[in-house]
């Protein structure tokens, strides 16, 4: 094993689909393909999301299809007080700060400023809470962002820039409901695991710059990334158990890899068995993604 470690992090809201399988395909190829570690992650954060399990039946399917992890799978709600460290660490720096917005009241403040909401986008904060709390009780944490247009390089979808100050604004790390935000928990893990590189599905590519800004912020190493293409359902939208994806087969183990790697743009349709077609799919994959 050289210094290569990837992940894979599934929330556990559900089986894998086929969707959740080509990310999980795509990432496990590549620490392959770099004779690197491959780990598995489960992000059970956000609780009130999570189904009872699902993270066992995620690690079952994961088996089925050959793609066993190297070291011990870890649960982020069992890691939390890492996360708490983080956050204290940049409130100390004052990179963070308490919010006692409600949902609400960021809606009636962008209102007042004549921004509209934009449409299915998220509501960009409008700084209310930057300077204090104006006697109020806390309620989230959130990153100051410094403005500028972060850039960033893909590897499959190349340069690629956000302007996260505009965008996005200050983000939350810790909700109201006390529970940690996927962007603070998924950089200190990545951080603290010493995952050199992320490769996850594209719905997840607009998150990276965030990511880039928390990691420079707590002084963590940027790892690369690649965004794998996504499965969309028949409306067009991604695939999700939303729009009725069905749970990967665990009796069919080969059709599910052959289907996830022709997403990935791999035919290993005639290979005759689940080893083989791994093999083929990890040969491909150096070619495609050096
Ligand atoms: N847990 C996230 C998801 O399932 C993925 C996080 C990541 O790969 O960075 O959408």
């Amino acid at each position: 094993m050289n210094g290569y470690r990837g992940r894979f992090a599934p929330s556990p809201t559900g089986p894998l689909h086929a969707g959740s399988l080509v990310a999980a395909l795509a990432s496990w190829l590549d620490a392959r393909a770099h004779g690197g570690t491959w780990l598995v992650r489960i992000e059970d954060v956000d609780r009130p999301r999570c189904v009872p399990g699902a993270d066992a039946e995620i690690l079952r399917q994961l088996a089925a299809c050959g793609l066993l992890p190297d070291e011990e799978p870890t649960w982020q709600s069992q890691r939390e007080p890492l996360y708490q460290v983080a956050l204290d660490r940049l409130v100390d720096q004052g990179l963070a700060y308490p919010c006692a917005c409600s949902r609400k009241d960021i809606e009636v403040a962008l209102r007042a400023q004549g921004r509209e909401r934009p449409r299915g986008g998220e509501l960009v904060y409008p700084g209310t809470c930057r300077q204090g709390l104006h006697g109020q009780e806390p309620r989230a944490w959130r990153l100051r962002v410094a403005d500028g247009v972060v850039p960033w390089t893909d590897r499959r979808l190349g340069v690629r820039l956000q302007d996260v100050a505009q965008e996005v604004g200050d983000y939350v790390l810790k909700r109201a409901d006390g529970l940690y935000a996927y962007q603070l928990a998924v950089v200190v893990d990545d951080g603290a695991q010493g995952i050199t590189h992320v490769v996850r599905g594209e719905d997840l590519a607009d998150n990276t710059p965030r990511q880039l800004l928390l990691q420079r912020a707590l002084g963590l190493p940027q790892p690369a990334y690649l965004h794998a293409p996504l499965v969309l359902g028949p409306n067009g939208e991604k695939l999700s158990k939303q729009n009725g994806a069905e749970a990967v087969e665990l009796g069919d183990p080969l059709r599910a890899i052959v289907s996830a790697a022709a997403v990935l743009g791999i035919d290993v349709s005639g290979e005759p068995s689940l080893g083989n077609a791994l093999l083929a799919a990890t040969c491909a994959w150096v070619a495609r993604f050096p």
